[in-house]
């Protein structure tokens, strides 16, 4: 392709609302551009990056005998009322819906496990036809709370996302180590350095699920990693090693103490200051909401913890977990927010306790009543202890739950995401299958989906400089850039041809920059902006058949047209291997 055919147009200025640099670098380059929040035309250069990254993700998906197939986009309302997910993604409002012209509800598939679930129903019968996993490429929609950085968060994207189907617990296991390994590849292939992770489960539902992780600062997830033991998990799932509870000090009668305005452990560390951070215990309102009620929850937790508000999701089984507001913290507790407590509570309110509590005695908790707390508390004697579970938060520095190690804090890009769902959508969707022993059964299913257009926003959060982004290889636009200075003269132009048809005649893509108005140093600029990792440069030596190897990132060298060419096949070859 010549650049002086391509309409190729970069921006000055950086869009104003790009916070990443994948998302600043891409629009201005004219790779993508905005038509919407959180939608985006992707250009010509970007479409061939993304149709890289389906190539590399469809050959890794066949080569593992998974059947590529298309689903709609438009789904029913009646599909995902079966499954039981209709009302939690209304009311998440992630959910674009509407009604057609004779009143039906449909949504636009944010995921397509119903759709899957229904097709894949009407056509097994026995096991006999499983394993099998289905795979497709396909726009998503979600409406996003806030949709940002560029493609990190859109709310139309690509995705890949695949299903599978087994007969029993241990063969979906199978199958999903089996995908495992398939993502593993794909994201090797794509030249990014992840990292995968345990995850939650969210919204989908199911039991064993990983993430995988592209490592960068400007990531949304934080991960919790231990070196020593190789842990590493999402911190909304990760777990650590809770701290002994500190030595309970002597047995004297719990008494009410007087704590002016002292609304964190930070305000009445000042206050108390031998008080151990372990003997405070700090009491948080939550509001859970369910399909037909609310309820406010109270959640105890040590001082030295943090409470992971999706483990409390996942415990309550809710559709959603929020902090309460002041009037329904002033109506629980008969107090000012700051001196929630577990003694005295309103009736309505559900009293739980993170694991940090366990074994903690002689503590300080809230009052429940205006600059007032409690002194000495014992569990059995002052307020029964209440059902605990782990609903900690992990920290950095945290000792990892085998003991090992320590956690480390750290931030990456969810680019895929696999699942075990086991029988939660076949049971809901009557999904059966006819085993060995004659017995109709639920199917036992996988999900995995990769994110196509955040892979290419990753890679270039992963991999740019000051002066633009720097593809890697296997998924770049282009494999190979000719940047000609100086367009029109003879010298330069035969041997940019010359190299230009060798290039194409050995099938490898290349993007010939002969633009007749351009000065040498605006193609510079523009070569380093889009980031075409190889690049050769014809200029004054063409007429010595010299040219200049330039890669975007590395040495340069000056060399004959066939040396330019022998270092281009040694480059590409390195990069298959
Ligand atoms: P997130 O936690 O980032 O919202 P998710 O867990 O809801 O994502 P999944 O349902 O696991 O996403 O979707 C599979 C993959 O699709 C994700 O791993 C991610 O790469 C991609 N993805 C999800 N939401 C978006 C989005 N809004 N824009 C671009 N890609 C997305
Ligand atoms: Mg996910």
């Amino acid at each position: 392709m010549k650049l002086s055919q391509m309409l190729f147009v970069t921006l000055r200025e950086e869009p104003a609302d790009a916070e990443v640099r994948s998302h600043a670098l891409m629009a201005r380059a004219g790779f993508i551009q905005k038509l919407a929040a959180g939608i985006y035309v992707y250009g010509p250069m970007m479409w061939r990056v993304l149709r890289k990254i389906e190539n590399i993700v469809r050959e890794e998906h066949d080569r593992a005998g998974c059947l590529e197939l298309l689903m709609p986009a438009v789904q029913p309302r009646e599909l995902w009322q079966e499954s039981g997910r209709w009302d939690r993604y209304v009311q998440d409002g992630i959910l674009f819906h509407f009604a057609d012209r004779k009143g039906s509800e449909v949504c636009l598939g944010p995921t397509h496990e119903e759709v899957i679930t229904t097709f894949v129903k009407r056509q097994i019968q026995s096991y006999k036809q499983m394993p099998v996993t289905f795979y497709q490429i396909q726009t998503k929609f979600r409406d996003e709370i806030r949709p940002r950085f560029g493609l990190m968060r859109g709310r139309e994207f690509i995705m890949k996302d695949a299903y599978s189907f087994d007969p029993s617990a241990e063969a979906m296991k199978a199958s999903y180590e089996r995908m495992r390994e398939v993502y593993r590849a794909i994201f090797r292939r794509c030249g990014l350095r992840f990292t995968p992770v345990e995850a939650d489960s969210g919204a989908i539902g199911g039991s064993g699920s990983e993430e995988f992780m592209v490592d960068a600062d400007t990531g949304e997830d934080a991960i919790a990693v231990c070196r020593e033991s190789g842990y590493a998990a999402n911190v909304e799932k990760a777990v650590s090693q809770i701290a002994p509870p500190p030595p309970a000090p002597e047995a004297i009668a719990m008494h009410k103490e007087p704590t002016p305005g002292a609304k964190s452990c930070e305000d009445l560390q000042r206050l108390f200051p031998d008080l151990p951070l372990e003997r405070m215990l700090k009491t948080v309102l939550y509001k859970a909401s369910f399909t037909e009620r609310e309820e406010i929850v109270a959640v105890m937790a040590r001082g030295d913890r943090e409470i992971n508000e999706v483990k409390l999701l996942n415990f309550l089984d809710a559709l959603n977990v929020e902090l309460a507001d002041e009037q329904t913290v002033r109506q629980a507790t008969g107090a000012e927010p700051g001196f929630a407590g577990p003694i005295g509570l309103a009736d309505h309110v559900r009293l739980l306790a993170d694991a940090s509590v366990e074994g903690v005695q002689g503590f300080l908790c809230g009052g429940n009543e205006t600059d007032t707390h409690y002194l000495d508390v014992w569990f059995d004697r002052d307020l029964p202890q209440p059902p605990s579970h782990d609903f900690g938060l992990v920290q950095d520095g945290d000792l990892s739950e085998d003991g090992q190690g320590r956690l480390s804090i750290t931030r990456g890009i969810e680019v895929g995401h696999i699942f075990q769902l086991g029988t939660k959508y076949s049971e809901a969707m009557s999904a059966q299958f006819q085993d060995e022993d004659g017995k109709n059964k639920a199917i036992w299913m996988g999900c995995y989906g990769i994110g196509v257009s955040r892979v290419a926003a990753s890679a270039i959060e992963q991999n740019h400089d000051a002066n633009g982004m720097i593809w890697p290889l296997p998924i770049a636009p282009y494999s190979v850039l000719l940047v000609q200075m100086k367009a029109g003269n003879e010298d330069q132009d035969r041997v940019a041809q010359e190299l230009y048809d060798q290039i194409q005649e050995a099938g490898v893509d290349v993007l010939w920059d002969d633009r007749v108005k351009v000065s040498p140093g605006a193609k510079f600029k523009d070569a380093d902006l889009i980031g075409i990792p190889l690049r050769i440069v014809i200029g004054r030596d063409a007429k010595d058949r010299k040219v200049e190897w330039k890669p975007r990132v590395g040495e340069t060298e000056v060399l004959t047209v066939e040396g330019a060419l022998e270092k281009l096949k040694v480059a590409l070859q390195e990069q298959n291997s």
